[in-house]
This record gives C-alpha cells, structure tokens and sequence, in this order.
C-alpha cells in the first residue's frame, strides 16, 4: 500500500548484540520491529505505548477488539502488568515458560486498553527463543506482538515471509531463521484451580493436565457459541485459493484425494481421462501431503505435477512437522498461483488438536474425516 511506502524496513540478518539493541530502542521509541519467537514471526511494538500499539493494527489491518499478547522475558517481570497471580497461573508459568503458553490474567492499570481490545485481562507470554529474550530484556517494556502478517493471512514463519507482508510498513525485521515451532501458542483463562483453553496451540492439553486437573476447551472452539478470545471470531490464515484436507490412514486418504482431483477435472469441463499429465495440467493443485500418501499418488495424478507445487510434510500423522510446515507450505502456494489447495491432515490430538483448528479456519472447514 502506497501510504506506508515511506518506512524503508531492514532486514537483521544474523542479529549482532549491537543490532538488537538498535531494535530495542526502536520499540522503546514507539516504532514496529519484526521479532522470531518459536511460534511464528511477530509484530511488536512498545505494550505500555497505546500509540505505538494503534500502528499495529494499521500495519497488519487489525479488527481493533481483537488483543494483542504481551511478551516478557521471564515471570518476574510480569509482576507489574497483572494485579495478582493466582497459584494455577503461577505453576503454569514454571511448568511451561518458556514457551508456547499465553495466560490472560486480570491487568493492572499499568496496561494500556489498546493491549486488551478493551477487557480487563491481559495475554501474557515468555517465549523460548532465546534472541527473543535479549531482545525483550534490552527492551525493557513488555512487548506486544501479533503474528507479523495482514490480517487475515498465513501467519509467517521466517522473515521472508514477513518481508513480504511488512515490507514498507516496519522498520525492523529481525531474522533469527524458520521458527521451531510454527504455529501459535496456546491460549488459556486460569479459573481459580481449573484452566479454559480459548485457543490451541504449542502446549496441548494433556501436557496443561499434567498441572491442572481440570482442563476444558471454550465452548466457542466447537460451536457458534460467543468466544471469550474475541481474535478467534475473525477469518485467519487463509491462503489465496480454496482448500479442501482428507484426514484418514494413508491408502484411503490417497483414494480420496485421486477420486477428488478426477471430480475437479470434470468440474472444470475437461475430458475425463485416464492420461494423468492431463490432468495435472487442468487443474492447477498445491498439495500439501505426507511421505505416504505423495508416494502412493506420485505415479498417476501427481506425475508432472511441478515441484513447486508439491510440499511433502513428514510421515503420515507427523502433526509436529506438519505444523512446523503448514504456514510456509500456504505461502508458497499462494507464490505458485495455486487454483486448489488439497492437503493431508492428521488426526486432532495432541499438537494435532493446534494444526486442525488452523487447517479448519484454512479451509473455511473444509475438511473430509474420511
Ligand atoms: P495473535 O497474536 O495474532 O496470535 O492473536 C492473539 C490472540 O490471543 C487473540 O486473537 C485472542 O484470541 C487471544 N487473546 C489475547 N488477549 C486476550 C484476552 N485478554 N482474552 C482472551 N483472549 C485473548
Ligand atoms: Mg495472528
């Protein structure tokens, strides 16, 4: 967009402490600065600083009741943006921070609204990565970041990818490479000795179990019902084209799909045939698939298929490295010019549970349980 071409962003390649402490004042002074964390890319800006959080929302085209999460470099410093911390949030803390846990707690008067979309809780999150922690720790302000892409978009997961989104909006992109993870952190309510997950993510909810006895999924996650994390109403993560996910074991995922891909043929008035390079070049597919089931359909419909258009996650169920590819996977989809997107989902369990809530708002629910 022409009205943000004035900021020149710079990419900071291989970080040196100089570098971020050059980032880290650029936050303190208000200004956007692009940071890894283990999940995806983020957007940060200065958390106690409503005007630098307003810039933001206009970077990425932001709902403005959707709240950002504020990260720290440790407990510790929480201490003076929440009123008190409840024993359940405080084990949760030791057990999984660092890492992949939001926890929204009663705010401080300390906290900007413009954190919270308004409510009175705070997202709070300690990241496990650790350039992101010198950064936030140089800071010295908790910092506010939403994943680094417009709204709406795959989240990125390298700076490449936030380049292509925030290039000319931010000043600062700093690139510490791939992000481990690659999807979102979980988002939990602590309720005195029970916990609500209002979004899956990095940390499941059997590991929530080993801390908590009682963990409970919002009802909003399942349902039309009005969800307590209001960023979860929005479309998200959507790629260009229209995708469509098989779940199932390989053989029948592999019949699936080859059954489908026949009928976008035919939907698109080509000659059904049995001529497989045909149908490649009909319908102009990404597929996004396991080791398995690419080997069972690489002789009939993916033969000349181009390469760019093929991404081959892991092993069939291996929902670690298919969330650790999903975004990415979309992206260049989206770099391909794909007309359909048609991809292998595991079953939701576990981390699974994490990559199909992204594959579902993906997909607009799309999805075969085969
Ligand atoms: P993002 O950083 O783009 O992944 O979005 C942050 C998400 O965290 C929001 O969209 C909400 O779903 C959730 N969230 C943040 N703050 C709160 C809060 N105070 N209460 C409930 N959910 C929240
Ligand atoms: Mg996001």
């Amino acid at each position: 967009m022409d009205t943000h071409d004035s900021i020149h962003t710079h990419i900071l390649s291989n970080p040196s402490s100089n570098d971020l402490l050059v980032a880290a004042r650029a936050l303190q002074n208000g200004e956007l600065v692009a940071i890894p964390t283990e999940t995806v890319y983020g957007l940060g800006a200065n958390g106690l600083d409503a005007e630098a959080m307003d810039k933001i929302y206009a970077a990425k085209g932001r709902p403005s009741d959707n709240p950002l999460i504020l990260h720290v470099p440790s407990i510790d410093s929480i201490r003076p943006l929440v009123k008190a911390i409840p024993k359940t949030a405080y084990q949760l803390m030791e057990t999984f921070w660092p890492g992949p846990l939001t926890i929204t707690l009663p705010k401080s008067d300390l906290v900007p609204y413009r954190a919270t979309g308004g409510l009175e809780r705070v997202a709070l999150r300690c990241p496990d990565h650790d350039i992101c922690r010198q950064l936030l720790s140089l800071a010295g302000v908790p910092i506010a970041a939403p994943s680094a892409n417009i709204s709406g978009r795959p989240s990125p997961t390298t700076a490449q990818a936030v380049y292509e989104d925030m290039n000319g909006r931010i000043l600062y992109i700093v690139d510490a490479g791939p992000c481990s993870i690659g999807v979102e952190s979980t988002v939990v309510e602590v309720q005195e000795d029970a916990v609500i997950i209002l979004r899956p993510g990095g940390i499941t909810k059997e590991m929530l179990e080993t801390v908590v006895s009682t963990v409970t999924y919002d009802k909003a996650l399942s349902s039309d019902a009005k969800p307590k994390a209001p960023g979860m109403k929005y479309k998200h993560y959507a790629p260009d084209a229209p995708m469509t996910a098989f779940v199932g074991n390989a053989q029948d995922v592999a019949i699936a799909i080859d059954k489908y891909v026949h009928s976008l043929t035919r939907q698109q008035g080509e000659i059904v045939s049995h001529d497989f390079v045909h149908i490649a070049k009909a319908c102009n597919v990404g597929y996004l698939l396991s080791k398995e089931v690419y080997e069972a359909l690489q002789p009939t419909i993916l033969t000349d298929v181009p390469v760019n258009c093929i991404h081959v996650y892991g092993h069939h169920g291996d929902a670690v490295s298919l969330a650790h590819d999903f975004y990415s996977a979309l992206l260049s989809f989206n770099e391909a010019k794909v007309t359909h997107i048609i991809a292998e989902g595991v079953q939701p369990e576990g981390l699974g549970v994490a990559v199909m809530n992204r594959m579902e708002k993906a997909s607009g629910g799309h999805i075969e349980y085969l």
